[in-house]
């Protein structure tokens, strides 16, 4: 068996709506974040049923095969576009997230020109430094914004915990609604959506302490995996396994813990440290970097625990497993964001579904 991530569509389902079901009672729109599972339209539907108003992916190629499978609720692009790609956003997408004034002239234009109204939220950086115009910039941005035919500011939003990882507050929130109540003063309309980050968000939702003008969320990290990594936390009312990664034993043999000769480098240039546990029951699995992140994997059988990997092999310590494992048998683990998106990305990892 190639290595496998195993997608359970009907924790997925269940995750968005216990997202949902609190987003609903704050007046908060669910945007569904797909580009943790490359824009799988079978995800993308259960977050559609799970109570997703739209989804949003940071890849046009994403955008695309969402749209090719028919989803039916709007579709935004996640990660502000290239200049180079707004033709081809323009005909997937029903919106994008943008920070530029020359990207959005140049998105104008070509609305203009192909006489398509297009929707953007602004990227305002509350100081995680990533995308985003700086709150003094709003004014200029206003301008330009009015200067618009055809593309249509419905809102602000803000990143948390993307470089910096700044964590949300309702200290900068207040920053983000301001930000929105200066721009609505500059056009004298209202604006729909105020859209308050992530995953990392949602703590603020749990303790009540979302301003009531956020009214926007784009969660990707807890609907796939339950989990917050901004916070380093487990959400404890999601599941947490609802993507696995799967690998098949190819070795297993009895070795000593700790290597024998004079010690180099490993493959990927860093010089191992060893604890001396005797001779150990040790699995090699048919996995490694190419397919994954090691770092980002959590065996879900007891017993078994990852030694470290090189490009193909994936080696754990399983003396410990109750009953012992037998060449051939598979193992599970639960997957850290970064670890899915490699397993994601990588051609040689099939997607399973249940
Ligand atoms: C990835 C991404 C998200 C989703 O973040 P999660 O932590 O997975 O919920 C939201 N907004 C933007 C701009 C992103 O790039």
């Amino acid at each position: 068996m190639t290595p496998t991530l195993r997608l359970n569509l009907e924790k997925i389902r269940e995750n968005t709506r216990n997202i949902a079901r609190r987003c609903v009672k704050s007046g908060i729109h669910l945007a569904g974040v797909t580009k943790g599972l490359c824009g799988s339209p079978e995800a993308a539907f259960a977050m559609v049923e799970g109570g997703c108003g739209s989804l949003c992916d940071s890849r046009a190629r994403n955008i695309r095969r969402l749209k090719d499978a028919g989803v039916a609720v709007p579709l935004y692009l996640l990660r502000i576009p290239m200049l180079s790609e707004l033709e081809e956003v323009l005909d997937l997408a029903d919106g994008t997230l943008i920070s530029m004034i020359e990207t959005l002239e140049h998105l104008e234009f070509l609305c203009g020109q192909h006489r398509r109204e297009f929707q953007i939220l602004l990227m305002v950086d509350l100081g995680d430094l990533r995308e985003g115009i700086w709150p003094d910039e709003v004014e200029r941005f206003a301008e330009a914004l009015l200067r618009c035919r055809w593309v249509h500011c419905v809102g602000v939003g803000a990143n948390f915990g993307c470089f910096g990882g700044v964590l949300p507050t309702p200290q900068n929130m207040a920053c983000l609604v301001a930000v929105k109540r200066k721009l609505e003063s500059l056009f004298s309309s209202p604006l729909q959506f105020t859209s308050g980050g992530g995953t990392s968000s949602l703590q603020l939702l749990e303790e009540g302490a979302m301003p009531p003008e956020v009214n926007h969320l784009r969660v990707g990290e807890a609907i796939l995996l339950g989990c917050d990594v901004t916070r380093n936390r487990c959400i404890p009312w999601l599941h947490r396994d609802a993507v696995r990664f799967e690998a098949e034993i190819i070795e297993l043999r009895r070795k000593p813990s700790v290597p024998i000769g004079t010690i180099g480098a490993d493959a990927f240039g860093n010089t191992p440290v060893f604890r001396d546990r005797g001779l150990r029951l040790r699995a090699i699995l048919a996995a490694g970097r190419q397919d994954v992140t090691p770092e980002g994997l959590l065996p879900i059988q007891e017993g078994a625990h990852i030694l470290g990997a090189s490009s193909d092999h994936l080696l754990l310590d399983v003396e410990e497993m109750i009953p012992v494992p037998k060449l051939g048998d598979v193992l599970s683990f639960e997957m850290s964001y970064g670890a899915m998106l490699a397993a994601s990305t990588s051609p040689y990892v099939s997607k399973r579904f249940e």
